[in-house]
């Protein structure tokens, strides 16, 4: 049987990547300067109405040089939200700084702005890193509003979520810096990559300077602080500069896959999809779902029976709070007593199979195997 991925790579069916990358060849701009880089960094920034951009080795740098340029560094708090990816608060380490592990709502999976108002009342922290799930938003204008009022930044995890639109603006762009990612499984990829986006443009001059070991302006070299090897190479950024004439295409496409979904799973009790948002054009990056409390069919039981027919799922993110390397720091959360929001996630939701390149046919087998356990 042909293996059915959670998500992976997906080039355009005009191959437009090839071309950028023959171009980036044929005229031996093979580093990390080059039109592929200026051109893909610009068509990021037209489609999401931001100022300034910066390509990047990945979307982990992003985040790293984002919470650098807010001035994050030693001994600082950073409320981070729980229910993540490492990658979301291994740069607040980075920076000797303490994440504090906001937990999420059920209404979104993302972070609660009441635990957010909890852990205010706790801490003053340097930033807010808000991370959007599975390509879903975040209550921004709640979030945001509290953020205000403590005059604390937001650092935007957006790199499940390009192409998302939440209440009229796109994902990555409420806060004062997005991260974003095009790591393989993303909703465009650049085989590995990521991009800080923000309308502060003296502030992503910056980052550039960082990204490329703060090079000071002088004939030899000369560092008057230290620097990163974070640039993306102008090879990849070809790869980028064909994805995102794609972009929308791939989001009509996982669109479509979601609500596939629904609509077969509407029928069984124990089957709730992840809740959708009022007033979002969502990218659907994963299809997820979670299974009722007393359900006798578990989330293990799918991803082990999809398994078995090579395809590929995954659980919900472990929390943060939950990892043992994170264990020591502070947990703030949504409910007043008994395990968290995330937790409970964890322990009956499974991400299914979300390939663009997955037909109908193959989706329907899928559909049929899981609907099979119950
Ligand atoms: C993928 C991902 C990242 C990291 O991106 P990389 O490009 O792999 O470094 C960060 N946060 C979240 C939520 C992600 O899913």
């Amino acid at each position: 049987m042909k293996k059915i991925y959670l998500a992976s790579p997906h080039m355009s069916e005009e191959k437009y990547e090839e071309k950028y990358v023959k171009e980036a060849f044929d005229t031996n701009w093979l580093s990390t300067v080059g039109e592929n880089l200026n051109k893909f960094e610009e068509s990021v920034r037209e489609y999401l109405g931001v100022k300034a951009s910066v390509a990047l080795a990945s979307g982990t740098s992003a985040i790293h040089l984002g919470l650098k340029s807010l001035g994050v560094e030693k001994d600082d708090i950073v409320f981070v939200s729980d229910l993540t990816f490492s990658a979301s608060v291994n740069p607040i380490i980075y920076q000797d700084a303490t994440p504090v592990f906001i937990d999420s709502e059920p209404s979104t999976w993302n972070m609660s702005p009441k635990a957010l108002e909890k852990a205010f009342e706790k801490y003053i922290p340097k930033a807010v890193v808000v991370v959007h799930l599975y390509g879903r938003a975040t209550r921004m204008e709640e979030i945001v509003k509290i953020c205000e009022k403590h005059n604390v930044p937001i650092l935007e995890d957006a790199a499940e979520g390009l192409g998302t639109i939440y209440k009229g603006k796109y994902l990555g762009t409420y806060g004062k810096f997005g991260a974003l990612s095009f790591n393989g499984n993303k909703i465009i990829t650049t085989t590995g990559g990521g991009m800080l986006v923000s309308n502060d443009e003296q502030k992503i001059a910056k980052a550039r300077f960082w990204s490329t070991q703060s090079k000071d302006p002088a004939r030899h070299y000369q560092h008057s602080e230290i620097g990163y090897n974070y640039r993306m190479s102008n090879v990849l950024a070809g790869i980028g500069r064909g994805q995102i004439q794609v972009l929308e295409r791939r989001i009509a496409k996982k669109n479509e896959i979601f609500n596939r979904y629904k609509e077969a799973f509407k029928d069984i009790e124990d089957i709730e999809m992840m809740p959708e948002n009022e007033d979002e054009r969502s990218n659907q990056w994963l299809s997820a779902l979670t299974l009722r409390e007393n359900s006798k069919v578990k989330y293990l039981d799918i991803i082990e029976a999809l398994e078995k027919e090579n395809i590929e799922s995954r659980p919900v993110w472990k929390p943060m709070h939950l990892q043992p390397i994170f264990e020591k720091y502070d947990f703030i959360n949504h409910n007043d007593n008994g395990i968290s929001v995330g937790e409970d996630l964890f322990n009956r939701g499974v991400c299914l199979p979300s390939d663009t390149k997955m037909t109908e046919e193959e989706q329907n087998r899928v559909i049929r195997i899981i609907k099979s356990l119950f």
